[in-house]
């Protein structure tokens, strides 16, 4: 469904697939790719986001992050060698450095200890995902086989939301030198205007011929204007969480398919939109399907929802190739300003 849908990259939890299957396992399995069939390409994340939101008991050292499982409360270690080990094991395209996701709010000095901390961790990141590529008994040492040979590593951005700190960390991670450098620490309960203060300053000083990621962003309107900013990639939960929540993203807007105003009406979710749900499916069908707890109804909203957000991303490409960007960036606010008749 998601390559007919023409997702060109997915995303893998790094945490996630550690505690289950477990990362041997998939490794054994000739990799991430291989275990799931699909042969586009992978990024998986460090594993530190989920380590500091999902668990309890966590202890932060210089060494890494002890945290107990959130399936079965037993202990684990995760450092960024650690990290590193895993990603490997799971042959993923785009690797990202272990990093602290710096807690919001934070003070100065916590945001300047974290940021600190992270350009540590980043450089034993680089160092150590080098090392199981480039020396065979490293790797083996640390059981894994080499399934992917050209994994990129990312960096992440930290400094809250002081500019200055900001500017600090990416600083030192364009000095180690990665393939590309994410902006981390936000969508985190900040304001969006914070959000976009940050985005805007430190998007103008990343590398140009890097691509520029902006982690856990967003809602389609918060994507144009961090495209406008000079963003290339995101990530985020919201079109398959909110499809499940019976949240659908429209070119006119939010819809919500449990209203009541739907239950006789036989249009599609979105008649702009050219996904396979829409061209088949009655928003009177999908609010049937949800308000019955049919499985189906989440397959197809989360379907539609990522065929909007990798419709608007194309729409976005192609507009910047004609030269045509502040037209479509200005024609598909308003659109989603219009909201639904
Ligand atoms: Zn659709």
């Amino acid at each position: 469904m998601l390559e007919e849908a023409g997702a060109s990259i997915i995303l893998g939890n790094t945490y996630h697939l550690y505690l289950r299957p477990g990362h041997a396992t998939i490794n054994q399995l000739g990799g991430l790719h291989r275990f799931m069939s699909w042969e586009r390409p992978i990024l998986t994340d460090s594993g530190g986001f989920q380590v500091f939101s999902l668990t309890s008991l966590r202890k932060l050292t210089e060494e890494g992050v002890e945290f107990q499982s959130h399936i079965d409360g037993s202990t684990h270690f995760l450092s960024p060698e650690k990290s590193m080990e895993i990603q490997a094991a799971l042959g993923s395209d785009i690797v990202m450095a272990f990093d602290e996701c710096t807690p919001f709010p934070a003070t100065r000095e916590e945001a300047l200890a974290s940021l600190e901390l992270t350009e540590r961790w980043a450089r034993r990141s680089k160092q150590r995902l080098l090392e199981l590529h480039s020396e065979p008994p490293a790797a083996e040492q640390a059981g894994v086989r080499i399934v992917n040979q050209t994994q990129a590593l990312f960096g992440i951005n930290q400094g809250s939301t002081f500019l200055d700190l900001r500017k600090r960390s990416l600083e030192g991670l364009v000095e180690i030198g990665f393939d590309g450098y994410a902006i981390g620490g936000l969508s985190v309960g900040e304001q969006k205007s914070a959000m976009f203060e940050v985005v805007s300053h430190i998007a103008s000083f990343m590398p140009d011929n890097r691509p520029r990621y902006l982690m856990g962003v967003g809602t389609p309107e918060d994507i144009v204007e961090a495209v406008a900013l000079g963003v290339d990639m995101f990530d985020c939960v919201m079109p398959t969480r909110n499809a499940r929540n019976g949240q659908l993203f429209t070119s006119r807007g939010k819809l919500n398919i449990k209203n009541s105003r739907y239950k006789d009406d036989p249009e599609p979710i979105d008649e702009a939109c050219q996904c396979k749900v829409c061209s088949r499916y009655s928003r009177a069908y999908l609010r049937h399907l949800y308000l019955s707890d049919e499985i189906l109804g989440s397959v197809l909203t989360s379907l539609h929802n990522v065929s909007f957000y990798l419709d608007t991303m194309g729409a976005i490409r192609q507009s910047i190739l004609l030269g045509t960007f502040n037209e479509f960036r200005n024609s598909f606010l308003s659109g989603l300003a219009r909201g639904q008749d």
